[in-house]
């Protein structure tokens, strides 16, 4: 429950009671808020008094009647506007000429509630602002957030792209200044550890470039006839190097072709990413099998794997911007954290969704549903696909 601080600034000692009563036991609950709203009464009896109290107490709203004894209620609306105090002032008043309505309204009042009202008309005026308050908050709120998770990514990114950097000028100026002597064969193991820190520099760069791509949205998408399988074979040689290396097989069960209106570019993203992962977080000797089906609402890529698998709490985090789980078989793998982010980002860039099943030591299937795409008449773009299977 949140509350919200109204102060009733009249000097009818029976309006104010009367306020004080029709809120005492009123809330305000949206399906879209988070938590319901209560109100808690102050009051004031003149303008010089309300003046005072909302220097103090800074309340949330004000319901400011305009004939008052000393100063009237639209000095107290100026001198809320003047200080630029975040507060929504209503306007409680009996004979309102057009003219006071136009300047009140002018000076930032939100509301006008003519004298006498009824409780309903309190209400109603009270839920249309707790609304507005709330949508206010939760507006500042993510935009808080936002900046905060844009300066956590670039003081992640810095790091991960200075740190490669130190090393290979680190191994460099070894070279340069012959410290490990003049014979070039001592100096294989430097080179080797500086191609792998390039290597893992540029796949960190590479997945960038599909994070910016991705972060710009939907008008980049450019859907053609694009043959999945295809996509998925050509994903599979590029990583046949790290698969032999790590005597991995890799089966693929397809039909022979499946050709669909999407962005080939972001269907490569997925089996890049997906084969690539269960390739580095498998284990010596074990199994990558890749399914692909297809029927007339949906497409579903499956990504299996024999691997080191993921607890039930990392699986909740991994899909997050640099999240990347460490333990004592992660640590000599090299990655950017940002692979399975941007992957779901795609995904939901195609009204997709995707999952991840995993036993950690026994391996992890990773299923992405993509519905078929639609073409203006309400059928599926799809083109040939036949139903043979190839591993
Ligand atoms: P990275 O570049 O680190 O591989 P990803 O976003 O692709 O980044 O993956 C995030 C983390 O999820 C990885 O660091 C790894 O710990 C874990 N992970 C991803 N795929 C698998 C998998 N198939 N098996 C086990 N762990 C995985």
């Amino acid at each position: 429950m949140a509350t919200l601080k109204i102060l009733v600034v009249d000097d009818e000692p029976g309006i104010r009671s009367g306020v004080t009563r029709i809120l005492r036991n009123f809330k305000v609950d949206y399906p879209f808020m988070d938590e319901m709203y209560d109100f808690e009464i102050t009051e004031a009896a003149t303008g010089e008094e309300a003046i005072e109290q909302i220097d103090r107490e800074q309340p949330d709203i004000v319901l400011l009647d305009n004939k008052l004894p000393g100063i009237q209620g639209v000095t107290v609306l100026e001198d809320i506007r003047n200080k630029k105090y975040d507060i929504f002032v209503v306007m409680i008043t009996s004979y309102a000429s057009l003219e006071l309505a136009i300047k009140v309204t002018h000076d930032g009042a939100v509301d006008f509630i003519p004298k006498p009202f009824t409780p309903q008309e309190l209400k109603s005026s009270l839920e249309t602002i707790t609304k507005q308050i709330y949508l206010k908050r939760m507006a500042r709120k993510m935009k808080h957030e936002g900046k905060q998770i844009r300066f956590q990514f670039l003081s992640v990114l810095s790091h991960e792209l200075k740190a490669p950097l130190n090393a290979v000028e680190g191994y460099l100026n070894m070279v340069k200044e012959r410290q490990l002597g003049t014979n070039l064969n001592d100096y294989n193991d430097l080179i080797d550890r500086s191609l792998k820190r390039l290597h893992g520099m540029r796949n960190l760069i590479l997945d960038l470039l599909d994070l910016t791509k991705i972060e710009s949205g939907v008008p980049s998408q450019r859907p053609i006839n694009t043959d999945l399988v295809e996509i998925a074979r050509n994903a599979i040689d590029t990583m046949m190097p790290f698969a032999i290396q790590k005597e991995v097989t890799v089966n693929l069960d397809a039909p022979e072709k499946l050709v669909l209106m999407f962005d080939a570019d972001e269907i490569e993203i997925i089996f890049n990413n997906l084969i690539s992962n269960a390739i580095k977080y498998n284990h010596q000797g074990g199994t990558v099998d890749i399914t692909l089906q297809h029927d007339d609402h949906q497409t579903m890529i499956s990504v299996k794997d024999t691997g080191i698998g993921i607890s039930q709490e990392d699986q909740e985090r991994l899909f997050k911007d640099f999240v990347r789980i460490k333990n004592t078989q992660t640590k000599n793998i090299t990655g950017s954290g940002l692979g399975l982010s941007i992957v779901k980002k795609v995904v939901e860039l195609n009204q997709g969704r995707i999952t991840v099943e995993s036993q950690p030591g026994q391996g992890s299937t990773f299923n992405v549903w993509l519905p078929a795409p639609q073409a203006k008449d309400g059928k599926p773009l799809s083109a040939t696909s036949t139903t043979t299977s190839q591993s």
